[in-house]
């Protein structure tokens, strides 16, 4: 970590909550599901599709897993009532995979069931690279219960084209994205070029296995090269969608993609959990904040 990096998360747990919120709140909807939810039909407004996600801490006692559970359900339940057009990302060790996978499939059985009740969509987050492989086959359980979910794959990892091979006969959807964790040279491509290539293969190879695609990434160059993929392969529009964190200021890009006629969603967290995710995104890659003050600096006008 360089010293700029060490400085500021050494410091950001010593600044005022205020001024962390003031920051977080680039990102996050607010503390309240509604807050969630009047996000994501302001977005639908403007012509993007939504994702929810319930910020919390990774969770280490059965008891939490159990209420975090029920704020999925009460979430799906907030979705149906408003009659908006979003789904639902979930990260698993926040429903105990890191406690017990058993307990995680329970509590994740309990929400398919409410996703199932709606109709709606759900997707697993990939976490870092210690959960991967039981992220993924929690996801091939869960599609054998409930086939409306899917899971991510990051293309830092020198995995996942191998990845794609198992996800492949699930008749999938796949959320494609750099990778934001910090990951060891040995498991993952470091060099930004090398992310990007790896980035592009693996949509590639996705494309080949008709699978519904979510392109989530901000990157400018990435996004011009996969419109080209996608005329090039002729992929169709009910394939595959871009996907981007609301906060991020690419309004003009993001527009241009809508005028085109390509499905754009933006990935809305929210929850009262902010404060001790943002200081943990920050210790787990210090290079968030960079991100961060040019999100503070130069604000998305979709969110207003
Ligand atoms: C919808 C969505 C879901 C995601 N889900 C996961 C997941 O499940 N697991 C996982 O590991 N990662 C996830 N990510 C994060 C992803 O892996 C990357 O860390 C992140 O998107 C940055 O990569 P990039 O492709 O935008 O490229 P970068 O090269 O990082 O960024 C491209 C450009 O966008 C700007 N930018 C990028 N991020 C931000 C930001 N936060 N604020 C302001 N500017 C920014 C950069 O400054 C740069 O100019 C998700 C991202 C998105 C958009």
């Amino acid at each position: 970590m360089g010293i700029l990096n060490s400085l500021v998360v050494g410091s950001a747990p010593l600044m005022p909550k205020f001024m962390i919120g003031k920051i977080a709140s680039v990102y996050v909807a607010g503390d309240k599901l509604e807050d969630g939810l009047k996000l994501a039909k302001k977005l639908n407004s403007k012509g993007f599709s939504a994702t929810l996600d319930l910020l919390g801490e990774e969770v280490t006692n059965r008891k939490q897993t159990n209420l975090v559970r029920n704020s999925y359900c009460d979430l799906f339940d907030g979705i149906a009532n408003w009659g908006i057009d979003c789904n639902v990302s979930l990260k698993l060790t926040a429903l105990g995979l890191k406690i017990d996978e058993e307990l995680c499939w329970d509590n994740l059985s309990v929400v398919l069931d409410k996703a199932k009740e709606y109709n709606n969509f759900i997707r697993l987050d990939m976490e870092n690279s210690e959960v991967t492989d039981s992220t993924i086959e929690m996801c091939k359980r869960a599609q054998k219960y409930y086939p409306k979910c899917g899971t991510v794959l990051q293309a830092y990892m020198k995995r996942t084209l191998d990845d794609i091979d198992l996800l492949k006969s699930h008749n999938t959807n796949i959320r494609l994205c750099k990778g934001a964790y910090k990951e060891s040279e040995d498991i993952a491509y470091q060099d930004y070029q090398e992310i990007r290539n790896n980035y592009m293969e693996s949509a590639e190879k996705m494309m080949d296995n008709g699978i519904y695609i979510g392109l989530a990434t901000h990157d400018n160059w990435l996004i011009e090269e996969l419109e080209k993929l996608i005329e090039k392969k002729a992929y169709k529009k009910n394939m595959y969608e871009f996907q981007a964190l609301s906060g991020v200021p690419i309004d003009k890009i993001l527009e241009k993609l809508i005028n085109e006629g390509h499905k754009v969603r933006y990935y809305i967290p929210y929850g009262p959990e902010w404060y001790a995710y943002s200081l943990r995104r920050m210790r787990e890659n210090p290079d968030i904040w960079k991100d961060t003050l040019k999100a503070f600096f130069f604000r998305s006008k979709h969110r207003k």
